[in-house]
């Protein structure tokens, strides 16, 4: 985990830096992408049992060069206001990189929220969000929470509550925060959303052949040996999907332990254990591996962290097996884990990229609030009625029928998780390649993070020179 000494922000402005060099932005426009534009820090007192309890608590604006601000919150004892600071500017790559029109925003609550009853949790989170209303750092049109680490729909059902009792007046409240439930104005396909990017964005990489055979891999996801840290949303996601593909899951890194097994793990399976007996120890045919840290260091194809930041260091980062590390998690590597994987020649997709599926999704359900109506709900019959006169048509000019198990297929109209789905897939395979083109045809770039950060620097400098400084 990350030593006291480190910055997690100094750690993103380094490889900001890195790839300033490669841009042709005067350094007063570098320097005010890099800035975090707010910070908010707030104490209040929550009623607890018997007694008071002061929380801390954070949320940071890093970039105004669109608006709202986006960037979920978490619930974590790590949060302070170094950690905020870095996710946020995180949230402003990665919205630029997948082409999301927002700035980039983070919170945090310290807390242990499993310390915490359900009533008690609430409680805080209602009292957050009167702090983020009375400070003006909540609105559609300001700056848009949603959840992340500790934090799920429950959460954001509170928060858009609060948010619409303090705020009557305002047609589009249900707008101020996404990742909501369907019931409260959520968009279908968020909670797999983070979980199926990196999927996507993995599949994507694993696609290019001159790539692989640089890492002694062949192309495509089936067969490839996958470790993931951490089930939780984003981590459970991953794997299900990785194995419905055909990925063989060898290893499952949980915070209390961690298993192998070179034939393969069932996800379900081994989540179903975990929620039984408390830990993935002891899961049948694997191997426990008592020293979690050690699970990282396992024999695989591709590695995929999706926990908290810091896992692989400059201590660590020799010993990894993987040939792909995919960062599901928010800076899971520091920069001296980065160099070294480099000359290892190991490939790693980026976080800012490659988690952009949460934000992606967001930004589907922060249109349909705006628009109030369900996606899918205009032109699916629409659709299935000109499918059905073009299936006629072929019909008729052919003298052939189409089997019944093929109309249905074709007549088939959009519903909301369909567009969901193909809007976060073809989001996900384009910001790829822009990537990669960046990669493939900048001199002296030759890592996938320094690409992103020039893809993002160059889609912010523009907007920032477009929109022109206030005198
Ligand atoms: N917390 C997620 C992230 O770090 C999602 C953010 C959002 O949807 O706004 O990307």
């Amino acid at each position: 985990m990350s030593t006291s000494d480190y910055s997690f922000f100094k750690g993103v402005e380094r490889s900001f830096d890195k790839a300033a060099k490669f841009t042709r932005f005067s350094a007063g426009i570098l320097e005010q992408i890099k800035a975090c534009n707010s910070i908010l820090r707030v104490k209040f007192p929550v009623r607890i049992g018997d007694g008071v309890e002061v929380i801390e608590a954070y949320r940071v604006q890093h970039s105004h060069h669109k608006l709202p601000c986006k960037g979920g919150i978490r619930f974590s004892m790590e949060v302070n206001q170094d950690e905020v600071m870095a996710l946020a500017a995180l949230m402003t790559y990665k919205c630029a990189i997948v082409n999301v029109p927002f700035g980039g925003g983070k919170g945090g609550i310290k807390i242990d929220s499993k310390k915490y009853s359900v009533f008690d949790l609430e409680k805080i989170t209602r009292r957050y969000t009167s702090e983020l209303c009375k400070k003006n750092f909540i609105g559609p049109g300001i700056d848009v929470p949603a959840p992340d680490y500790g934090t799920s729909g429950r959460e954001m059902s509170w928060i858009v509550d609060t948010y619409s009792s303090l705020n009557p007046n305002d047609v589009n409240a249900m707008a101020c925060v996404t990742g909501k439930p369907i019931s409260q104005g959520g968009v279908r396909g968020r909670v797999e959303a983070t979980g199926l990017g990196v999927f996507f964005g993995i599949r994507e990489a694993c696609a290019f052949e001159e790539d692989m055979v640089k890492l002694g891999l062949t192309t495509g996801i089936r067969g490839k040996r996958v470790i993931i840290q951490g089930l939780g949303n984003v981590g459970y996601h991953a794997a299900k999907y990785f194995q419905n593909a055909g990925a063989i899951i060898v290893g499952l890194i949980e915070y209390n332990g961690a298993i192998y097994d070179a034939n393969g793990i069932d996800v379900d399976m081994a989540q179903a254990h975990r929620a039984k007996s408390g830990s993935l120890l002891n899961f049948p045919n694997a191997r426990n591996i008592e020293n979690i840290s050690e699970g990282l260091e396992q024999a695989c194809d591709i590695l995929i962290p999706a926990a908290l930041e810091s896992v692989i260091h400059k201590d660590n980062a020799s010993r990894i097996q993987a040939k792909i590390i995919g960062e599901a998690a928010n800076g899971p590597l520091t920069p001296d884990a980065d160099e070294i994987l480099l000359r290892k020649g190991v490939l790693v997709i980026p976080d800012m990229y490659l988690n952009a599926g949460g934000v992606t999704v967001s930004y589907f359900e922060w249109l349909k609030n705006l628009s109030h109506v369900r996606y899918g709900r205009l032109e699916k019959r629409f659709s299935e009625n000109r499918y059905a006169e073009i299936i006629n048509s072929v019909e008729s000019m052919t003298n052939k029928k189409v089997s019944e198990v093929e109309r249905k297929i074709i007549l088939k109209g959009p519903d909301e998780i369909d567009l969901v789905h193909s809007g976060l897939e073809d989001t996900m395979m384009g910001s790829y390649q822009e990537i990669r083109e960046i990669y493939v045809n900048t001199p002296g770039v030759d890592d996938m993070r320094t690409a992103a950060f020039i893809c993002a620097i160059n889609k912010i400098g523009v907007s920032y020179e477009e929109l022109g400084i206030f005198p």
